[in-house]
């Protein structure tokens, strides 16, 4: 066994899948399971929610749906990336759902899927802020009319993502509300897989009437804003162990660049994780572990493969403790967002970070 592992709880995961069906009922949630369910393991996540009653699954990446494909996931899955040409006659053969922000694109898999006999179906990715993929908004009538040409590609569905959901009344949010709105009505009625909602603008209900949505982090329990009403809960901890305590005086240094002195006697625990394995050197001096019960704080710099955290105040602590660095053990809990804000960043890396890393375990 691997000092360091990742526990999933798969329970907390239907549980946020429910929150998101019951918060909006008339829009179908489509869990968002890239960069393997951020760093929750796709396999396991998809086979677990569509068990408990996803009707769509969405992936970034071609090579993502195939190997939820080939773990028997049947369920329509939507690639938001769509096929990359060098994908495109592999793609064809999986039943999925590509999206497609390019003619030259389309044209491609209008060839390969005549030659393989099939009809491929596709979502048109139009661009109304990001400034990343997809047709801008004047570009789309003339798509639609081309795409609607080849006779092997089944237009069924479009979207469009949100820059900065978390502020419905931000200029650039409310011109791609509105830009998406005139789009979505001129789509014909075969075309009716429309979307735009991310958690963010989920909780915020921006086009709250389309008929499906994308959540992705708050389907692993965490909302993409510090404050939030969600009803969620997270499914990822991480745990170590202290696989070396020692008594150091008063007045010796800690870890690389001597950033702490000791102000005291102290026992200090190292910890066998550091920033190769996802615990980033910006936690430096910033980040909590809990050790039986009780919140204890690193020490030193973060190494690549190791930690220092003073247990000083844990008396009771002896070597091959358990200690958690992301999660709750009792009453004490570090949660996805002070983890980011040490390091600066959003949740969203830390959990893809740290999960990709480690072995994981399931629960529930
Ligand atoms: C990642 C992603 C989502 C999910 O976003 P969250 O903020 O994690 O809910 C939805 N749509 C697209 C296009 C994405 O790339």
């Amino acid at each position: 066994m691997r000092p360091t592992e990742i526990i999933v709880d798969l329970g907390a995961i239907r549980h946020n899948f429910n929150t998101f069906k019951n918060l909006n009922p008339a829009s179908i949630p489509v869990p968002v399971v890239k960069s393997d369910a951020y760093g929750h393991g796709a396999i396991q996540v998809a086979t677990a929610l569509q068990a408990q009653g996803a009707q769509v699954l969405a992936v970034f990446r071609v090579e993502e749906a195939i190997q939820l494909r080939n773990a028997n996931v049947t369920v329509p899955i939507w690639v938001l990336l769509g096929a990359l040409d060098c994908e495109i006659d592999n793609a064809i053969n999986y039943d999925l759902t590509l999206a497609c922000w390019s003619l030259d694109n389309a044209r491609k898999l209008n060839d390969a899927a005549k030659k393989a006999r099939i009809v491929q179906p596709l979502h048109l990715k139009i661009d109304t802020g990001m400034g990343r993929l997809g047709f801008l908004p004047n570009q789309v009538r003339d798509a639609i009319a081309e795409i609607n040409s080849f006779s092997s590609l089944r237009l069924c569905g479009a979207f469009t993502h949100i820059a900065k959901a978390d502020e419905p009344c931000h200029p650039v949010t409310a011109n791609q509300v509105e830009q998406f709105r005139i789009i979505a009505n001129e789509f014909p009625a075969s075309c009716n897989q429309i979307h735009l909602a991310a958690t963010s603008a989920i909780e915020r209900r921006l086009m709250d009437a389309l008929p499906y949505n994308r959540p992705g982090i708050g389907i692993y329990g965490i909302a993409p804003e510090k404050e939030s009403n969600l009803d969620l809960i997270p499914a990822m901890t991480v745990k170590s162990r202290l696989i070396s305590l020692k008594d150091i005086p008063k007045g010796h240094t800690i870890s690389y660049n001597c950033t702490v002195t000791l102000q005291r006697d102290s026992k200090i625990a190292v910890v066998p994780i550091g920033y190769s394995t996802g615990l980033q050197r910006a936690f430096t001096n910033k980040m909590k572990g809990i050790v039986r019960g009780k919140i204890v704080h690193n020490l030193g710099t973060v190494c690549m493969d190791m930690t220092m955290f003073d247990l000083t105040d844990v008396p009771d602590a002896v070597q091959d403790d358990e200690i958690i660095l992301l999660g709750k053990q009792g009453n004490a809990e570090i949660t996805a967002w002070e983890l980011a804000s040490a390091a600066n960043t959003i949740p969203y890396e830390i959990l893809c970070n740290l999960g990709q890393s480690h072995p994981r375990t399931y629960l529930n």
